[in-house]
């Protein structure tokens, strides 16, 4: 796939429309200017790329919308360097948004095909040095951690206790969560003794974060 004058250009568009929306972090805005997020969809579809909303990918799941994408890492507050896990690679656009910002991320995907797919466009596209795995997500990655924070980007209707428990003291979890169609952005923070403070961010739409994995 190629990255044109034109692919830029809409970029650029997507990048103010973020800003509008209230994204202020210029790394993240910076990546959104830089990653060729066409690539992350069918070829036939390259256009949906740059407008802000959510899109079908493989295996009937969704390359989350650019803004939820943006606040989603804004919530998280990333510094380089921090150990990241992902629950919920798809397309891989998220990851790459985080990697790019400098940190070393784990990403779990539940469908093979997808996990196959994805890592693969990934290190076709330099983003090698993310870490996929395939997975139950609600296992996490106990190996690799503790994580400095960790980003659920599928809606739970119960809060995972092993991520949890994966989460270093100071470390955050953003999290969609709630019953229904319609979840709670919520960004939850790691106390001494196993204390937690949560805040909301308001609705989203995600598809759902399901137990097991997908063959
Ligand atoms: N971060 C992705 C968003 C993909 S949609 C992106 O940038 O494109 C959410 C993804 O979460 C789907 O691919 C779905 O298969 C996956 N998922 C749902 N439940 C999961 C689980 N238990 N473990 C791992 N991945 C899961």
């Amino acid at each position: 796939m190629l990255d044109t004058h034109r692919h830029r250009g809409l970029r650029h568009r997507l990048v103010t429309e973020l800003e509008k929306k209230g994204i202020k972090d210029h790394r993240i805005l910076e990546a959104f200017r830089d990653i060729p997020r066409h690539y992350f969809l069918d070829v036939a579809f390259a256009d949906w790329a740059y407008k802000d909303v959510a899109f079908p990918i493989d295996a009937d799941q969704t390359i989350s919308q650019p803004y939820t994408v943006a606040i989603q890492t804004q919530l998280l507050d990333v510094k380089p360097g921090d150990n990241i896990l992902e629950i919920g690679t798809g397309s891989g656009f998220q990851a790459c948004v985080l990697s790019y910002l400098g940190c070393k991320v784990y990403t779990i995907e539940r469908q093979k095909v997808l996990f196959e797919k994805t890592s693969n466009l990934l290190k076709r596209l330099g983003f090698g040095k993310i870490r996929t795995l395939f997975g139950d997500g609600y296992e996490g990655a106990p190996r690799f951690a503790p994580f400095d924070k960790i980003i659920v980007t599928a809606g739970a209707t119960e809060l995972p206790e092993k991520l949890f428990s994966q989460l270093r003291v100071g470390g955050y979890m953003v999290i969609p969560h709630g019953e229904g169609e319609v979840q709670k952005m919520l960004r939850i923070t790691k106390g001494e003794g196993n204390t937690i403070i949560k805040e909301d961010f308001g609705d989203f739409r995600f598809v759902p974060f399901l137990k097991g994995i997908q063959l």
